[in-house]
């Protein structure tokens, strides 16, 4: 027996595209009520727009923890509560360690590892009291690393890290951990990669198989939190069938 999402209350973080963008919709789809958080204001809005359930833009950067504390009091302010936190913001900007340019290192480890700390940390105190659940966004990259993909690698292992150590704190006060770790899905991710043979390479593998689609994503997503009361999915691996 599943239970159902209608009028829970739930944060995406990064939902201007891509796997949060998909999420929001598929969560929205079945009864949630959604704050759908990231930087690009005009996509959130068309979001909201589009999507029959009840959303919510709120403009944030999981950088700046004011931003993320002031999300997460906006989501509260509208909808009453929180309970389910998709932490999915992130970057990927591969290239290999030698001769890198270290100001990528620097926005990958605050957006995708500081960022989704930051955004538990304001979240928490509504989790606690909903005894809700954290969806943290990890990677394959969070399992294995390659050549070329050294710190995104790093911030995905950190990523699983501290959804551990968080389950192991709050499990017991009701609160569900979830990391999801996806393989190659056809997003923007790879589009901001500056190094031109990591870029083309990307292009190649998407071009190469038959990628995930972040609605695949979204629907592990719906699967892990529509689960009873005492059943926690804390894992979920997906990968392209076509992906070695
Ligand atoms: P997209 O580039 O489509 O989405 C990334 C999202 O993160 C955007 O909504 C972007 O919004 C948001 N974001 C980036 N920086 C910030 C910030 N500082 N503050 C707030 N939001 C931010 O890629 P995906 O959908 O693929 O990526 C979503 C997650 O999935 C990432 O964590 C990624 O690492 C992970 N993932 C993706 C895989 C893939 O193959 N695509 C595979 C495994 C994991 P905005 O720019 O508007 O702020």
């Amino acid at each position: 027996m599943s239970t159902t999402l209608e009028g829970k209350v739930v944060l995406v973080t990064g939902a201007s595209s891509g796997i949060g963008e998909a999420t929001a919709l598929a969560l929205a789809a079945e009864g949630a009520r959604v704050a759908v958080g990231a930087r690009r204001a005009d996509r959130l809005e068309a979001l909201v727009r589009k999507a029959p359930g009840e959303l919510c833009a709120v403009e944030l950067d999981v950088t700046d923890q004011r931003s993320v504390r002031d999300a997460v009091a906006r989501t509260v302010e509208r909808f009453g509560g929180l309970d389910v936190l998709v932490n999915n913001a992130g970057v990927m900007l591969s290239g290999p360690i030698g001769g890198a340019d270290t100001t990528e290192w620097t926005r990958m480890v605050e957006t995708n590892l500081l960022g989704s700390m930051y955004t538990v940390h304001a979240a928490l105190p509504q989790l606690l009291a909903s005894r809700g659940s954290v969806v943290q966004v990890s990677s394959t990259s969070g399992r294995i690393a390659s050549a070329g993909n050294g710190v995104y690698a790093a911030t995905k292992f950190g990523i699983t890290a501290f959804a551990e150590a968080l389950r192991q704190e709050v499990t017991d006060q009701g609160v569900r951990v979830v990391v999801v770790e996806p393989g190659f899905v056809a997003t923007e991710l790879a589009d901001h990669i500056t190094h031109p043979t990591m870029q083309a390479a990307a292009q190649s593998i998407g071009a190469s198989m038959r990628t995930l689609q972040p609605e695949d994503i979204a629907n592990a997503v719906v699967y892990a939190l529509t689960q009873p009361d005492h059943v926690a999915v804390n894992e979920i691996l997906i990968r392209p069938t076509d992906q070695t």
